[in-house]
């Protein structure tokens, strides 16, 4: 594909206000690789420290030697950073606007001070209740202030949360409360999405039932919908007859930089999920100056990011970041089409949001609706648009940016992962031409390379494995409980490296090009071949809403070409459509990327968190329906049953 006339220019008007031009992300680059310590020492500044850290960076990736350390003397503690320190400056501000999932309930502002003493008070009850330092809290609630509030509780007193998404069911809550140990858990009596009720509480019950949880002591239950929960006493508690009578200061635990804040499980679309260890200050850091830099932070924007609290992108960008920074946060407890497609349009022009941060999976179901339910809305307040979860194909970036931002917004494409914390890979919107579909270069501090199978690395342009050189005070420590698998998943396969598990392709001007899991890039008579790629052509036909793409055994070539096809609402399959299909893809990438077998596909398999789940359609194309692993984290199972029926026999 050329990619040369696909260039978006930085805007001058935008790169006039920004907080990084060209030339200031150049110098500071070069200083953040070449003086690690120096940098981050400075970056490190920006947090209020109860002991300032002296050593900085103490990191070897080397098998004999490993360890990861930042700031290591240092002490402070997060919900300080989040809350106490702007309190004096702002706090009448809004620290969070809350969109509920019906647009007829009232929307709250809920101001830095409100904020404080909420967590401070839920703060004291936990401790009420035994919870110490180190002790594991499982918080599996819906998108309300609650979830919230009881991350930075948890951090004020040196407990260490553990979200679990709400739309994830019983079982999947008793893994991974067995998992860390939890003691406590806040969850509600019913969560609401899409005017339907989440029966969360019954989901506790039922989890608690299971072997390996009797760890819990108590759950807290917060009254969101009023709907009807069994309570057993003495174990489970009303939140608000716990928490409202507490004192609305709470003394902070001093925590050291390396004392956890959090386990989050991976979303799972590689296998079984990690639960994935950051500590205090190195994470906080990374998440606040990220979130500044990448998004160009001003104190007077509405910043909303859609993910849910429960992944990663939800906790360094809903809620640590933005809070850390003293930003206004938008938290949406609803979806995209309830109550009809123009609800995130809606939202934004009620909230005057000015940036906008959702996943490829949302813009290309919006965009499958057409472009009326957008256009009817105004979204002039929006200035700056994001994207993170999966690559995103040009076709979808594209509709983003003209349609959803008019051609006004540069669209900042983040490429990270739970277990870095933060994002690593990303345009700076005053400082970086954008290319729609590519990540574009490296953040700060974050030194990435190319390596192919022997682990040699690839200089100029290539294709290969993404690795990092180097370390960044975001980076995951360790599988919290299994040490060594996070050294054999991370450092073992190119000794010296962390191993991303993604493919990615350099071009000549430097930009990274995520092509997909290593697993996922497709190897067709020794051409490697992003499944990224195939499906990007895929979906850049009009009649296709998405695409996924997959290798199989093929007997000549080694690997074949499978894809998956959901067409846009309204379009009938037919053996013509068939056809032009793969004429397309060959004409858009050449006759090595030609599909063998394409399949219909009314819906593909989802993580919870919307990612395609390539490693369950690997399995159906193979032809081993039998072997698809861990499917607890998908969204809707039964997808996969008609997928296997349907299946084209290669
Ligand atoms: P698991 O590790 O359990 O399989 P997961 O990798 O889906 O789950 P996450 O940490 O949420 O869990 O996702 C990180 C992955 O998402 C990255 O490794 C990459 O494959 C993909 N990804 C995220 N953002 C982007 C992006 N902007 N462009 C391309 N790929 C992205
Ligand atoms: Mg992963």
């Amino acid at each position: 594909m050329n990619q040369s006339a696909n260039l978006y220019p930085v805007k001058p008007e935008f790169a006039a206000k920004s907080r990084y031009t060209r030339e200031r992300y150049e110098q500071d680059y070069a200083e953040s690789v070449a003086q690690p310590e120096a940098f981050w020492g400075r970056i490190g500044q920006r947090l209020d420290w109860m002991r300032a850290p002296t050593q900085i960076k103490d990191v070897s990736f080397d098998l004999n030697h490993f360890r990861i350390h930042w700031y290591a003397d240092g002490e402070l503690n997060a919900s300080v950073n989040c809350l106490d320190r702007h309190l004096a400056t702002r706090g009448d501000k809004t620290a969070l606007i809350f969109e509920p999932d019906s647009p007829d309930q009232p929307a709250q502002h809920i101001t830095y001070r409100d904020l404080h003493a909420r967590v401070c008070k839920l703060a004291n009850a936990l401790r009420g209740l035994g919870v110490r330092k180190g002790d594991r809290v499982t918080i599996y609630l819906p998108m309300i202030p609650e979830a919230v509030v009881s991350m930075l509780a948890c951090a004020r007193i040196g407990a260490i949360h553990t979200v679990v998404f709400g739309g994830f069911a019983a079982n999947s809550i008793a893994d991974r409360v067995a998992d860390c140990g939890s003691k406590l858990i806040i969850t509600a009596d019913e969560g609401l999405r899409g005017g339907k009720k989440v029966a969360l509480k019954a989901n506790v019950d039922a989890a608690l039932k299971m072997p390996g949880t009797n760890s819990v002591e108590t759950v807290l239950v917060v009254r969101h919908t009023g709907g009807a929960v069994d309570m057993q006493m003495p174990r489970d508690r009303w939140y608000d007859a716990v928490v409202d009578s507490q004192p609305a200061q709470c003394e902070p635990e001093r925590m050291n930089a390396e004392d956890p804040l959090f386990i989050l499980y991976t979303s799972g679309s590689t296998g079984k999920p990690k639960g994935v260890l950051h500590t205090t200050a190195g994470y906080l850091v990374f998440a606040a100056y990220t979130h500044e830099a990448v998004f160009d932070l001003q104190e007077d924007d509405v910043y909303w990011c859609t993910a849910d609290v429960g992944w990663v992108t939800g906790h360094s960008y809903i809620v640590y970041g933005p809070l850390a920074n003293g930003a206004t946060s938008l938290v949406f407890e609803g979806v995209p089409n309830y109550p009809d497609y123009s609800r995130f349009w809606q939202v934004i022009d009620k909230h005057q949001v000015t940036i906008f941060y959702t996943a490829p999976t949302a813009i290309r179901a919006l965009m499958r609706e057409g472009e009326e339910p957008v256009q009817k809305t105004s979204r002039k307040s929006l200035r700056l648009l994001g994207s993170v979860g999966e690559p995103i194909n040009p076709e979808a970036w594209r509709w983003y940016y003209d349609v959803v931002g008019e051609g006004r917004c540069p669209i900042v494409d983040t490429w990270w992962q739970t277990e870095t914390g933060g994002i690593l890979i990303s345009p700076l919107a005053g400082a970086i031409d954008l290319k729609p579909g590519s990540a574009t270069k490296p953040f700060f501090g974050v030194v990435p390379a190319l390596v192919d199978a022997s682990g040699q690395i690839l200089e100029g342009e290539a294709e290969g494995n993404l690795v990092l050189l180097d370390s960044w005070p975001g980076q995951m420590r360790t599988v919290y409980g299994d040490h060594q698998r996070f050294i054999d998943t991370y450092f073992r396969t190119y000794p010296g490296t962390y191993f991303t598990g993604d493919g990615c392709r350099r071009d000549a001007d430097g930009y990274y090009w995520i092509t997909g899991r290593v697993d996922d890039v497709i190897n067709v008579s020794g051409h490697r071949i992003g499944t990224a790629e195939v499906e990007s052509a895929l979906v850049s036909h009009p009649k296709v809403a998405e695409a996924a793409v997959v290798g199989f055994p093929h007997d000549l070539k080694g690997q074949g070409i499978y894809a998956y096809v959901t067409l846009i609402a309204g379009e009938a399959t037919s053996d013509a459509l068939h056809k032009e299909l793969i004429a397309h893809v060959r004409k858009e990438i050449g006759p090595i990327a030609t599909p063998d077998h394409l399949q219909w596909a009314p819906g593909l398999p989802k993580t919870r968190s919307g990612k395609i789940m390539r490693r369950i359609l690997r399995k159906i194309a193979e032809n081993a329906p039998d072997q698809l692993g861990d499917t607890s984290t998908l969204a809707d199972p039964s997808v996969v049953d008609s997928l296997v029926k349907e299946r084209r026999v290669p």
